[in-house]
C-alpha cells in the first residue's frame, strides 16, 4: 500500500506475533526485527511484552543494544508494551541482578508491581488522547510508571492514581496489553509518528 510506514516488532522474545498481525491490520509494512540490519529499514518499532530480563539480554547477545539507543536517540517512534515498556525506562525498579533497558523514557517503572500472585487482571480504562470509548486493558504481570518526569505526558492512569500510560515525543509505553482485546488505537498513535518519521527520512 502506498504511503505506509514500515514498522518493525522486536522479534527476540515475547508476544511478538499478536503486534505483527494488528499493525498488519492496520495496513502498516511489518518487519520482525532481530537485527541491526532490519532495525536500520524500519520507521517505527514495537516492543512487546514477553521478559524484560530477557529481551534485554538477548538484545546484547545479538548487538541489538546499541542500535536500539541509538535509534531512540535519534527519534525513532516506538510503542513498548509492559516488558516493552520496562525496556524504555530510564530506570527500571524491581529488575533481576545487572538488568538494563534501553531507556529514553524519563521514567521510573517497577517491575511486576502487582505482585507477582497478581498474574493477571483487566480493567476499563478512560485515555483522552484515544478519544471517549474506554481502553479494555490487560495487565499481566504488569509495571508501574512510579516516577514520571516533565517532559512526560500521562495517558492513562489506575482509578488508585497509579500510572500505567505515558508519551514522551515519539515514545509511547503501556504497562497492559491492548493487543489482546484487539485494541488498535496505540498502534495507530505509532503509526503515525512512523509516517511522519518516513516523510522526513
Ligand atoms: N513481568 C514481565 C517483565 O518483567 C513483564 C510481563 C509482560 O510483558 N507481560 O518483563
Amino acid at each position: 500500500m502506498a504511503g505506509s510506514p514500515r514498522v518493525g516488532v522486536l522479534a527476540l522474545q515475547g508476544d511478538v506475533r499478536e503486534h505483527a498481525a494488528l499493525l498488519a491490520g492496520l495496513g502498516a509494512e511489518v518487519a520482525l526485527v532481530r537485527r541491526p540490519e532490519e532495525l536500520a529499514t524500519v520507521d517505527g518499532l514495537v516492543i512487546p511484552g514477553g521478559e524484560s530480563s530477557v529481551i534485554d539480554k538477548l538484545s546484547r547477545t545479538f548487538g541489538m543494544r546499541e542500535p536500539i539507543r541509538v535509534a531512540i536517540a535519534a527519534g525513532l517512534p516506538v510503542y513498548g508494551t509492559c516488558a516493552g515498556l520496562i525496556l524504555l525506562a530510564d530506570e527500571v525498579l524491581d529488575g533481576i541482578d545487572g538488568q538494563q533497558s534501553f531507556g529514553g523514557m524519563d521514567i521510573a517503572v517497577r517491575r511486576n508491581a502487582f505482585g507477582r500472585q497478581t498474574e493477571s487482571f483487566e480493567i476499563d480504562l478512560q485515555v483522552p488522547a484515544l478519544g471517549d470509548a474506554p481502553v479494555h486493558a490487560t495487565f499481566i504481570r504488569a509495571p508501574i510508571v512510579e516516577r514520571a518526569g516533565d517532559r512526560v505526558e500521562v495517558l492513562a492512569s489506575l482509578p488508585d492514581g497509579r500510572i500505567v500510560a505515558v508519551r514522551q515525543g515519539a515514545l509511547i509505553g503501556t504497562s497492559f496489553h491492548p493487543e489482546v482485546e484487539g485494541e488498535t488505537r496505540f498502534h495507530v498513535m505509532l503509526l503515525e509518528s512512523a509516517r511522519e518519521a518516513a516523510a522526513t527520512r
